[in-house]
């Protein structure tokens, strides 16, 4: 049953495994090996999600349902540098800081970018406005840009859009 990136399971005696591939089923895998998982995405670009009653990132989770439980302040890191993948093999443990500099090598950290909403650029930010004044739907918009509907209806309403019905 070694299907893809789940072939390290430890088996702790309780369901995790099927949590653990419940989330795997939630992604799509991408040419790199990344399986981007597809919920919620969020400012930061990593996703959430919840497992056995706790909301945690889901890459966090994937951790702990695959490797173990997770050492005290230590952070879950993506060799792949993909936040949204939870695919096993793509995660290691780090120290804060080592991922922060790992961050800033890779020039992934907030670029001066005043929106708090770093995943998007400025000209993402003005399309997401347009298309919401022209009536088009929240979830089709945040599909195309791959985030959540929540996420792009408040980029809309922050900047001037009204509407009933906020989350259409
Ligand atoms: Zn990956």
């Amino acid at each position: 049953m070694a299907s893809r990136g789940i072939n390290k399971v430890i088996v702790l005696g309780d369901d995790s495994e099927e949590r653990l591939r419940h989330l795997l089923r939630k992604t799509i895998t991408t040419k790199y090996g990344c399986m981007e998982f597809q919920g919620c995405v969020q400012a930061n670009g990593y996703s959430r999600a919840t497992v056995f009653r706790k909301t945690d990132y889901a890459h966090r989770h994937v951790y702990r349902l695959s490797h173990g439980k997770l050492p005290d302040g230590l952070d879950v890191c993506h060799k792949c540098d993909n936040r949204r993948c939870i695919n096993p093999d793509h995660l290691f443990l780090g120290t804060r800081k080592q991922n922060m500099q790992d961050a800033v090598s890779k020039g992934r950290q907030a670029k001066g970018f005043s929106f708090p909403h770093t995943k998007l650029s400025d000209a993402d930010v003005s399309e997401i406005v347009t298309r919401a004044r022209n009536g088009e739907k929240y979830k089709k918009i945040a599909m195309h840009f791959g985030i959540c509907k929540q996420h792009a209806g408040s980029i809309a309403i922050k900047n001037g859009v009204r509407r009933n019905g906020v989350s259409k």
